[in-house]
C-alpha cells in the first residue's frame, strides 16, 4: 500500500510502503515519459517528530524510448531514489521535497512524491548499443544491417572547412 494509516506510525517505528502504480493511474497524469512497465514503489515512512514524517522510497519502471541514432524502440530501466518530508508545518513547504499533510489527516499517501520525481526524470538519450552506426542520413537505411550505396556525405560537409584551412594556410 502507498497510503499509510497514521495510527500505525503513532505506535512508533516505521511503516513499510510497497505498491504499484499502473501507467494509467490518475496520480501519474501529466507525466510525459512513456512507461513500458507499471511503476513499482517501495520504501518506508517514519515519524521524525511532531507532525513530521520522512519517507525514504524508491521507484522502478521501464521507460519506452528509441535509440537516438537508429530509432530502434528500446526499454530503458529507470530507478529513482526518493526522499520526501510530509509535514503539518507550512513553513517547511518551501523545500521542493516537502509535501503538506493536513493537521487532521489520518493517512499519508506517498504517491505525490513519486509523481514529482517522475516529472523531473527527463527522458534520457539512449543508444541501442555504444557503437550503433545509426541511419544513413541520405537513404535512411539502418547501417547496423550493412553499408548502403550512398556516396559518403562527409566530403561535401567538410568542404567549407577545408577551403577555410587552405585560405589560412596561404
Ligand atoms: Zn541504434
Ligand atoms: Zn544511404
Amino acid at each position: 500500500m502507498l497510503r499509510v494509516d497514521l495510527r500505525e506510525l503513532a505506535r512508533g517505528g516505521a511503516v513499510e510502503t510497497q505498491g504499484e502504480l499502473k501507467q494509467d493511474d490518475p496520480a501519474l497524469e501529466g507525466v510525459d515519459i512513456s512507461l513500458r512497465d507499471p511503476v513499482s514503489v517501495t520504501g518506508r515512512l517514519q515519524s521524525i517528530g511532531e507532525g513530521r514524517f520522512y519517507w525514504q522510497g524508491a521507484a522502478r519502471t521501464v521507460v519506452e524510448g528509441e535509440c537516438r541514432r537508429c530509432l530502434t524502440p528500446l526499454g530503458t530501466p529507470l530507478q529513482l531514489e526518493i526522499g520526501a518530508l510530509f509535514t503539518h508545518d507550512p513553513d517547511a513547504l518551501d523545500d521542493p521535497d516537502s509535501y503538506a499533510v493536513a493537521p487532521d489527516a489520518t493517512e499519508i499517501d506517498v504517491t505525490p512524491a513519486v509523481r514529482e520525481e517522475l516529472l523531473l526524470a527527463a527522458p534520457r538519450f539512449v543508444l541501442c548499443r555504444d557503437d550503433c552506426k545509426g541511419l544513413c542520413p541520405q537513404c535512411g537505411k539502418d547501417l547496423n544491417a550493412g553499408p548502403c550505396d550512398c556516396e559518403p556525405a562527409t566530403e561535401a560537409r567538410w568542404q567549407p572547412l577545408k577551403a577555410l584551412k587552405d585560405k589560412l594556410r596561404s
